[in-house]
């Protein structure tokens, strides 16, 4: 397997090891890369490991549903879904609101805690995690987005791993240097390790509990505690990727397509606020109501109620009333 092939597999360092790759051809302008890029991204154009990996995934993932519901093994699945909230809580308050935005800071217990779930959920390393979300929030939507909607739905919810990266993601992601990542050590320790972080928390720990403390079956435990709290957890993150910048609302920023999305309110934990997210993206809440039905804000709350967690940043609610009126204004909702 050749390195561009490697690229979703294995947790790459920056952007810039792809240079080599765009250096392999003589471009002679921009437009020939384009071109160049259109013409070997097209429909056989794709990184097969990875489409194999998907479909073979997804099989199992089909099996582990047939033996939910023939065996129905009710503690490990309780198992998988207290894994499904831990995980889930480390992309949202860890990789999302902590990492990429810097939306609160965390002492080292939590941060290792939710690095271990982040970890246990299999999506690359915290770093790559991370990288790519900064950039998606600069150049949303357009060719220099990861997972761009522009390009349809199928291609922003997992499409995007299965394609090379667009030239101007590449180019645009060399001005960034993401200096806050590299130098929290709990984030390059991940980084450095992942593999064997990935083998020992995500498959081993999780598929062996089950087997010793109420003696499920191996079979029983890996296609539920592996398997289908997985790729579960995948979609649930693509989602946002994809329906959450395509189905809903703009109410606090119009010139991104990022939207909220209510019916992703329980099963992202509270991300569903997508348009407001994008207009503050530092907000640690990701929302202007402290009410919403937010469960990532709740732990987030909890844990700096136990001192765990500080410096929770907020805006203004005066700037967020007064955008939302400028924008009901501006799209025809209010008379000015
Ligand atoms: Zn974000
Ligand atoms: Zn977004």
């Amino acid at each position: 397997m050749g390195p561009r092939h490697e690229r979703h597999l294995i947790p790459d360092d920056t952007y810039i090891a792809d240079k080599d790759v765009d250096e392999n051809v003589n471009y002679q302008t921009k437009r020939e890369k384009r071109l160049f890029y259109h013409v070997r991204s097209g429909f056989f154009d794709i990184q097969k490991p990875n489409v194999a990996v998907f479909v073979f995934g997804h099989l199992l993932y089909a099996y582990s549903y047939y033996l939910l519901w023939t065996e129905f093994p009710w503690k490990t699945w309780m198992f998988q879904t207290f894994l499904m909230a831990w995980t889930g809580v480390a992309i949202t308050a860890g990789a999302h609101r902590l990492w990429s935005h810097r939306s609160y800071k965390a002492t080292v217990p939590l941060r290792v805690i939710l690095m271990i779930g982040h970890s246990i959920a299999g999506q690359n390393s915290l770093f790559v995690w991370c990288r790519d979300h900064i950039i998606h929030h600069k150049y949303s939507d357009t060719d220099g987005d990861p997972h761009n909607t522009s390009r349809g739905f199928f291609f922003s919810h997992v499409g995007w791993l299965f394609k090379r990266k667009h030239p101007e993601l590449l180019e645009k992601a060399r001005k960034f240097d993401f200096t806050d990542l590299k130098e929290d050590p709990v984030v390059m320790l991940q980084h450095k390790y992942y593999y064997p972080i990935y083998v020992i928390f995500a498959i081993i720990i999780p598929v062996a509990i089950p087997c010793v403390l109420w003696q499920e079956t191996v079979v029983n435990s890996f296609f539920l505690a592996y398997v289908q709290r997985y790729i579960s957890v995948l979609h649930i993150t693509w989602f946002i990727n994809s329906s959450a910048h395509m189905f809903g609302d703009r109410p606090y920023n119009v010139n991104v397509k990022a939207v909220e999305n209510r019916y992703l309110f329980l099963m992202t934990l509270g991300e569903h606020h997508h348009n407001y997210h994008h207009a503050f993206p530092q907000d640690y809440a990701t929302h202007e109501s402290d009410f919403s039905l937010n469960i990532t804000k709740w732990v987030i709350d909890a844990v700096a109620f136990v001192g765990l967690a500080y410096d929770l940043k907020r805006p203004s609610m005066d700037v967020v009333r007064k955008t939302k009126l400028r924008i009901a204004k501006e799209i025809g909702l209010l008379k000015s």
